[in-house]
């Protein structure tokens, strides 16, 4: 089992040691672990800083070993329309393993808080959200994956958590997914979702079509900011991938390293 999606201290909203959480992965039986900290660059810089420092990067990360678990580093890059330029300076930090592109800023606002939803029904507001992302994947090529498509689902302004149902939004998402097999880029199934709103970010039907479309590259990830969530529901994620894809990816040095499942 594989979990590419955590966050130590080294991250503003993470808690735990990279050991404490490497840790707890060997213990929750998993073999591959990815550290993927928040680079996130808040375009109204109203929420303090959210980029990690690299020197505490290293600090936590270099020389981190738990016998019996690959460790991978990485991280994951907040991206917005006009970010592109960052992102390729945040590259030449670190000989990252993994980058995952996420989308938590939409019209510069924090989409996790009520601002964002303040004029939006729930449809409006997940509609807003894939269109915001459509414009990422297209303007961003320096990200391995997608992360957490579907977020807004799991935000905390939510008025009625939801998984975001795919056939409310479907040429919108073919549109996502279409650029992101045209790019070569994977797709996360993140299981932050199950406990918040009832569903992995995204659902199963989403990886059945991105299969359909062209899809290859596929990732697990717990998205943990404590040990106690590292690898959780990694489990129930593998066996829709082992019905839809067959294998799981992980990543080395950028490139993704299929396991057959
Ligand atoms: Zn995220
Ligand atoms: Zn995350």
């Amino acid at each position: 089992m594989f979990d590419f999606h955590m966050h130590t201290r080294v991250s503003f909203d993470g808690h735990d040691t990279g050991l404490a959480m490497a840790v707890a992965a060997k213990n929750a039986g998993l073999q591959e672990i990815c550290f993927t900290d928040h680079l996130d660059y808040d375009p109204l810089e109203q929420m303090g800083v959210m980029a990690f420092d690299t020197d505490v990067y290293r600090a936590e990360y270099d020389g981190l070993s738990v016998e019996g678990l690959t460790i991978r580093r990485g991280m994951e890059f907040g991206m917005t329309a006009d970010n592109r330029e960052q992102l390729l300076k945040d590259l030449e930090r670190y000989p990252f393993d993994f980058v995952l592109g996420s989308i938590h800023f939409v019209d510069d606002l924090d989409v996790y808080f009520e601002p964002f939803w303040a004029d939006k029904s729930v449809f409006q507001a997940e509609r807003r959200y894939l269109e915001a992302t459509l414009e990422c994947v297209k303007i961003h090529d320096d990200f391995d994956v997608l992360a957490h498509l579907t977020y807004i689902a799991k935000t905390h302004a939510h008025p009625a958590p939801r998984a975001v149902p795919y056939g409310e939004h479907r040429e919108l998402v073919d549109e996502i997914l279409k650029e992101l097999v045209r790019k070569g880029k994977g797709l996360e199934m993140n299981s932050s979702g199950v406990d918040r709103c009832g569903g992995f970010l995204p659902t199963a039907d989403y990886f059945l079509r991105f299969r359909e479309l062209g899809g290859e590259i596929v990732t697990i990830g717990s998205d943990a900011h404590r040990c106690d969530r590292v690898g959780q529901y990694s489990k129930d994620a593998c066996q829709i991938l082992r019905e839809i894809f067959g294998y799981v990816c992980t990543f080395e040095g950028r490139k993704p390293v299929f396991h057959k499942l």
